[in-house]
């Protein structure tokens, strides 16, 4: 199996957060299949995906670099469940995804996977 090494990404807002991180595979709630590899910093539940703490897929991530109101909504690939709206996180300024409550599924990723 082809072996992908994921860094963690060190900023202020994983400093805010304080904690750990950890790597979550995102799933749809609906057919379970993955919709984002996403780095959750700190306690709490996930309400929110920001944009900068996506690492795959390529679509995601790529999103980074539009603005706010060129972002799609999030829906999953393989059944179409809408699960987020784009957002800014007003606080920090930051793009995310708002999820909506339930919609999705998250599973801890072995780092070594
Ligand atoms: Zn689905």
């Amino acid at each position: 199996m082809k072996k992908i090494i994921f860094i963690f990404k060190k900023d202020k807002y994983k400093t805010a957060r304080g904690g750990h991180s950890r790597l979550l595979n995102i799933c749809c709630r609906k057919c379970e299949s993955v919709i984002a590899i996403y780095q959750k910093d700190g306690p709490g539940n996930l309400r929110r995906l920001y944009i900068d703490r996506i690492f795959a897929p390529a679509e995601l991530t790529n999103l980074q670099k539009f603005s706010i109101a060129k972002i799609p909504i999030l829906k999953c690939k393989k059944c179409g469940e809408v699960l987020g709206t784009p957002c800014i996180y007003i606080k920090e300024k930051r793009k995310a995804f708002r999820l909506y409550q339930d919609s999705v599924i998250r599973r801890l990723r072995k780092l070594d996977e």
